[in-house]
């Protein structure tokens, strides 16, 4: 790649900010990298863990986050560490276990991979870099759009410095300092919706000799209606479990705390995962709960000279497993931004900010809506039969008729594309299923002129 020894300064070394070093260095740009936690790499994978209290602990990783690694030769690597799941295994009260595939291709699974892993393992691999300089401990308090300076903090020493980068990209994730003072900056729109549900992380732990005690290759649900628990695999056996579940109300965070009425809540409501939680009340008790919010704002840089990426810029709704997905493929756009248009940063930043927001906005709303499906529709034996009959339109159509989860999840198609596309499709299989209870029942012509009218090119 080409020299161009230019110096770019990030803030966070997070999961974008850490792959985004990787692809600008590769470009040929010096990096430094300011980031507000120790190093990572430093830390028991335990104290990792509880450095990112409150976020989760493993991941959904697909298409989008794999491409954008293997375009930085990351993939194998990462892929190694991850556990592919096929499909949601849905866990009713009683009952049979039911796997709903997410795909029907072989290739088409998710993969688990540990947070704490995959930042270590992208850390390394920017340090790998030449010209790529990190500092940890290093906390950006401000930036002074006016003179251009850039306050960090040491953490270690209070010591602030006063920086003159030339470039800035905030990749501090959804409680962004460099969005903060984009806004203070003036014309800036922002919106931020919390949900009325928040998260809280629970732990099954290994078997013995390490042995899974559920099945490892699927993302294990226990729909409920107005809240969920999910069970996500690691590679040591043991299964991270998170509980979104309303703050308030008669079944809350709020309302549910004495550690008898906890068990006896799960006991009742998810009695497999219960049995196999020998910590729940003092997991219950001890780890925090977050809080779910969706973050859009607009424009995402200030002249040719600060940038927003990743969750500083978009933060979703973890309910389509898709914010690290694209926050490195918003890496991707960036680095064909600037094969477009460097070394025009104005122009770079102004495209990136085009090409990205109607998509970021699309998946935005897409994983909102998923929640909906997750902890209540999956369990509906309507949702169910269309989602038959959505792959049978595939086989029939592979061009045409892609199922949403497959267009989002396995393809790269622009995520306004998957949205248009998917509510288009939802409204063939809700006409299709409307009066049939069986796929085999289906009105097969119907449904090729249908896909033809609505899906074809001409
Ligand atoms: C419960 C939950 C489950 C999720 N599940 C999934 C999933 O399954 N699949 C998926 O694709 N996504 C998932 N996500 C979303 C994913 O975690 C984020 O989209 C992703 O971490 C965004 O990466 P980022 O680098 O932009 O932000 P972050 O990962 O938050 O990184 C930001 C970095 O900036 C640093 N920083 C912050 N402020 C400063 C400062 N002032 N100065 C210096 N450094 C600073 C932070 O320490 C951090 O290292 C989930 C999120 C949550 C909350």
């Amino acid at each position: 790649m080409s020299i161009k020894r230019e110096t770019i300064t990030l803030v966070g070394a997070g999961l974008a900010g850490s792959l985004l070093a990787v692809f600008l260095a590769r470009r040929g740009f010096r990096i430094e990298v300011y980031e507000k936690r120790p190093d990572i790499r430093r830390e028991s994978a335990g104290a990792g863990q509880a450095g990112l209290a409150g976020r989760s602990i493993n991941l959904a990783m697909s298409v989008r986050g794999l491409h954008a690694l293997h375009q930085v030769g990351l993939k194998d690597e990462v892929l190694g560490m991850a556990i592919p799941m096929a499909g949601r295994l849905i866990h009713p009260v009683e009952g049979e276990k039911v796997l709903q595939p997410y795909g029907q291709r072989d290739e088409e699974v998710i993969y688990s991979v540990s947070r704490g892993e995959l930042n270590r393992v992208l850390v390394s691999a920017a340090e790998r870099q030449d010209g790529v300089r990190l500092h940890f401990n290093a906390r950006c308090t401000g930036v002074e759009f006016r003179t251009g300076v850039l306050y960090v903090r040491d953490d270690a020493t209070n010591h602030v410095h006063s920086l003159r980068p030339r470039r800035i990209i905030g990749v501090d994730g959804s409680a962004s300092a460099i969005r903060t003072a984009m806004m203070n900056a003036g014309r800036f729109d922002l919106s931020q919706q919390y949900l009325t549900h928040g998260y809280k992380e629970l732990t099954i732990p290994a078997g013995p000799d390490g042995a899974y005690r559920m099945e490892p290759n699927a993302l294990h649900i226990w729909p409920r209606g107005l809240y969920m628990l999910i069970a996500l695999p690691n590679l040591d056996g043991s299964f991270t479990c998170t509980l979104f579940f309303p703050h308030e109300g008669e079944y809350s965070f709020d309302s549910l705390q004495d550690p008898a009425q906890v068990l006896d809540f799960f006991g009742r409501q998810f009695p497999d995962a219960t049995a196999l939680m020998p910590d729940l009340p003092a997991l219950y008790r001890g780890n925090p709960t977050g809080s779910l919010v969706t973050l859009k704002c607009f424009p995402w840089h200030y002249r040719d000279r600060v940038l927003l990426l990743g969750d500083a810029a978009h933060a979703i709704v973890p309910f389509f497993g898709q914010g690290m997905n694209c926050a490195f493929e918003d890496c991707t756009v960036l680095d064909e931004c600037i094969e477009a248009y460097w070394p025009d940063w104005g122009q770079v930043f102004e495209s990136f900010g085009q090409r990205r927001k109607e998509n970021t906005d699309a998946i935005a709303d897409m994983a909102l809506a998923n929640y909906v499906e997750m902890r209540d529709l999956v369990s509906d034996p309507g949702f169910q039969l269309r989602q038959k009959v959505g792959f049978l339109l595939e086989q029939r159509f592979p061009d045409l008729f892609i199922p949403r989860y497959s267009m989002v999840s396995f393809h790269r198609f622009p995520y306004s594309e998957a949205l248009q596309r998917g509510e288009i499709q939802d409204g063939i299989l809700r006409e299709l299923c409307a009066s049939v209870s069986s796929a085999e029942q289906v009105d097969w012509n119907r449904a090729d002129r249908l896909v033809r009218e609505r899906l074809g090119t001409n």
